[in-house]
């Protein structure tokens, strides 16, 4: 049963053996297997459910629908925008559905360096395979590849630079370039056309425009939640309690830490909303002679990854990665005013567009305002600037060699490089941060795992060190940036979760 909140007028109560706060990549799995094991679960959604036939392909409407305050979220600093997900299937929805397992290295960092307790390989394999095989994981076929891609490819082997086709979780897809916004064709594998429907299937309930304001709590023992039911507009039409001696959080690495504060869990370690680590990203734009038409097909499905040797250093490095988007969202990152960004505008289908996406160091918080709302502290460690200003020079460099007339940086200041002698410029700058447009889409890490309650707000299974009865499944439990795309990370570690509570509690 999937009920939209304003459908439950007035103060409602529900009793179940375990409560989902959030549908994302961490909720459906863990909600799935629970479900499937015989367990009632009552998925709880503070976005709406999208249907296929909504997702009209209009960015303004669709990142409203869609997107955490439209798309538009940002650091304290005003220096990041932080995209994330609200709706049913959480960030999945709109992500690009590229995929990528956890890097063994990683995971022995996390494993024999941090000492969390089976994490290695061997442990999480069989959970990714089961993942991979809900979404249909499959490498891009050749025919897939877009004209954009095989530009960056030529570019990348130009200079020599080591890169490679990717894994993507798609089935039939028709190219039509929009999955930043959703995919209206029911192509795209996501939590929400995945393990939701399974779950529901076998019997679970889902509650959307249900926001979660706080966990209840007896001694040290949880009870439930208490959520605000949202009529779908800002309007508010009452109140649903869901009682059950198992919760689990899974509202993402921005929410699940506010909403921990704002029912008072964890705080005397301090932990909670620390940690934060985000993939910063900066998009950086070649001009050419030929028709890209990038926003069309898939991207990315050829990445550049010559910077990460994890092996060697499992906390530094950064990718090289094709992206694009509709008009409208690319317009706010091109330079120039009036007639001259017209003129850029117009050359839309002769662009194409190469992110850097960092394997952070940088460390930042998330913590509560007297409304409740989260505030996210963001800024660039000395490390991370050099290494990010490294990668802006590197894909300017390969967007020239790959033939780009001019490369233009995401910035308001509006940069435009004729030659790749000029991009040596970028390494003037003493800050990054309202320079270039960063984003991060992958914020992780604010109520990470680990052994001891001073160091960390969940133990290496995902179960509070404070509740009983309480666990985190979502990618804020991850020790330090997974420095891949991390929702198949997440959907692994919350199978492993479901399996460690089904087996404990
Ligand atoms: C633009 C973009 C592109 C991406 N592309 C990729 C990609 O190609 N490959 C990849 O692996 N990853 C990608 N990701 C990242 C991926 O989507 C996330 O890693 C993953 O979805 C995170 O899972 P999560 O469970 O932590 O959070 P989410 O999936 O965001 O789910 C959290 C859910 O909790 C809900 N929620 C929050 N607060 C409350 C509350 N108080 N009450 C009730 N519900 C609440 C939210 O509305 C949301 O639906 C992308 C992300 C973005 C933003």
């Amino acid at each position: 049963m999937i009920v939209a909140g304003r459908t439950l007028a007035g103060a409602v109560s529900w009793d179940a053996d375990v409560v989902v706060v959030g549908t994302g990549a961490g909720g459906a799995p863990l909600g799935h297997a629970l479900t499937q094991a015989g367990k009632s679960v009552v998925f709880l959604e503070a976005g709406p459910r999208v249907l296929d036939a909504e997702m009209n392909q209009r960015v303004p409407d669709m990142l409203a629908r869609l997107y955490w305050d439209r798309g538009a979220r940002v650091t304290t600093n005003g220096a990041f925008t932080v995209s994330q997900g609200r709706c049913v299937g959480g960030s999945t929805v709109h992500y690009t559905a590229w995929a990528m397992r956890p890097p063994r290295p990683i995971l022995d960092h996390w494993t024999y360096h941090l000492k969390l307790t089976e994490l290695d390989a061997k442990t999480i394999d069989p959970f990714v395979e089961t993942v991979e095989k809900m979404l249909s994981t499959r490498p891009v076929q050749p025919h897939e590849v877009n004209a954009h891609n095989h530009l960056i490819e030529r570019g990348a082997n130009e200079l020599g630079l080591r890169g490679g086709f990717v894994h993507h979780n798609r089935v039939g897809c028709l190219g039509c370039g929009y999955c930043l916004l959703g995919c209206a064709y029911n192509r795209k594998q996501t939590a929400a056309n995945t393990f939701l429907p399974a779950a529901i299937g076998l019997g679970a309930r889902l509650v959307s425009d249900a926001h979660v304001e706080r966990v209840l709590t007896r001694g040290a023992r949880v009870e439930g939640v208490r959520a605000r039911l949202l009529d779908g507009g800002h309007g508010e039409v009452g109140t649903l309690t869901v009682r059950a001696p198992v919760v689990v959080l899974a509202a993402g690495t921005i929410h699940t830490p506010a909403l921990l504060v704002r029912s008072g869990i964890g705080d005397a370690s301090g932990q909670v909303g620390r940690n934060l680590v985000f993939h910063t990203t900066t998009t950086l734009f070649g001009l050419f002679d030929e028709e890209v038409a990038a926003h069309r097909g898939f991207s990315p499905s050829y990445v550049v990854d010559h910077a990460m040797d994890l092996e060697r250093y499992p906390d530094r490095g950064y990718y090289l990665v094709p992206a694009f988007a509709a008009p409208a969202a690319i317009a706010p990152f091109l330079p120039g005013f009036g007639d001259d960004h017209a003129t850029k505008m117009r050359a839309y289908k002769r662009l194409a567009g190469l992110s850097v996406m960092l394997h952070d160091a940088s460390r930042g918080r998330v913590t509560v305002a007297p409304n409740g709302k989260p505030v996210i502290e963001y800024a660039l460690a000395p490390e991370d600037r050099g290494q990010l200003v490294e990668g802006m020079i590197a894909a300017g460099r390969l967007l020239f060699a790959a033939g780009a007339k001019e490369v233009y940086p995401s910035s308001p200041g509006g940069m435009a490089f004729t030659s790749p002698d000029q991009l040596d410029y970028l390494t003037s700058f003493a800050h990054l941060e309202n320079r270039v447009a960063l984003n991060t889409p992958h914020p992780q890490g604010t109520c990470r795992m680990g052994e001891m309650r001073q160091t960390s707000v969940v133990d290496p299974w995902g179960r509070s060190h404070d509740v009983a009865g309480l666990y985190v499944s979502d990618m804020s439990v991850f020790p330090t940036s997974v420095a891949v795309p991390p929702s198949i990370t997440t959907m692994a570690l919350a199978l492993r979760t479901a399996r460690h509570l089904l087996a404990t509690a």
